[in-house]
């Protein structure tokens, strides 16, 4: 959700890559929350040989840039590289991501938030308790996602929407690390 999707394709070209309008902001609010902020990213496009990982981790030297240079942070990244064929763990919606993110920070997904912008980002986060909120594209409806799911319109509204969770989340289980993912 960091990066507007392209109709049917991937982002295999920073030419490509274009911020979803007021993310930048929105990631300089969140790094103010004082969680962890990480992204957690399904690329086939690896897997199917359209995009080398030399070229994958130039682009995100990049956008971690320029979200740094908002006023952001993005603690980790994390990519599948497979294709769905593969039946790999990691592959969203399945959470090996999640689990692994989770591993590495020692967050508490129960008590975490993943933002997103597709129902396999809902999927993969309720797949380990996660909260999650969607992002909606202009032509998005909410009918594709399961009930229950948190929605914001606009970037803007994000970082509001994510201390809600936060906050709702840490009543709900004992205090603990908790995490801001974003796919
Ligand atoms: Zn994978």
């Amino acid at each position: 959700m960091i990066n507007r999707k392209i109709p049917g394709g991937y982002v295999t070209d920073w030419r490509h890559f274009e911020f979803v309008p007021g993310i930048l902001p929105a990631m300089a609010s969140l790094a103010e929350l004082g969680v962890p902020v990480i992204v957690i990213s399904n690329q086939a496009c690896v897997g199917k040989g359209l995009l080398s990982r030399r070229l994958l981790s130039g682009m995100t030297q990049r956008f971690t840039r320029f979200v740094r240079e908002g006023g952001g942070r993005i603690d980790a990244v994390y990519y599948c590289p497979h294709t769905a064929e593969s039946g790999c763990g990691c592959r969203k919606p399945r959470p090996g991501m999640l689990e692994r993110a989770a591993r590495d920070f020692a967050i508490d997904l129960r008590a975490s938030v993943f933002v997103g912008d597709s129902p396999t980002d809902v999927e993969a986060a309720a797949a380990v308790g996660c909260a999650s909120i969607v992002l909606l594209g202009q032509e998005d409806s909410v009918d594709a996602y399961p009930p229950g799911c948190a929605f914001v319109r606009s970037a803007g509204d994000l970082p509001e929407a994510v201390v809600n969770a936060l906050r709702s989340r840490t009543r709900e289980s004992l205090p603990a690390h908790t995490g801001g993912c974003t796919s």
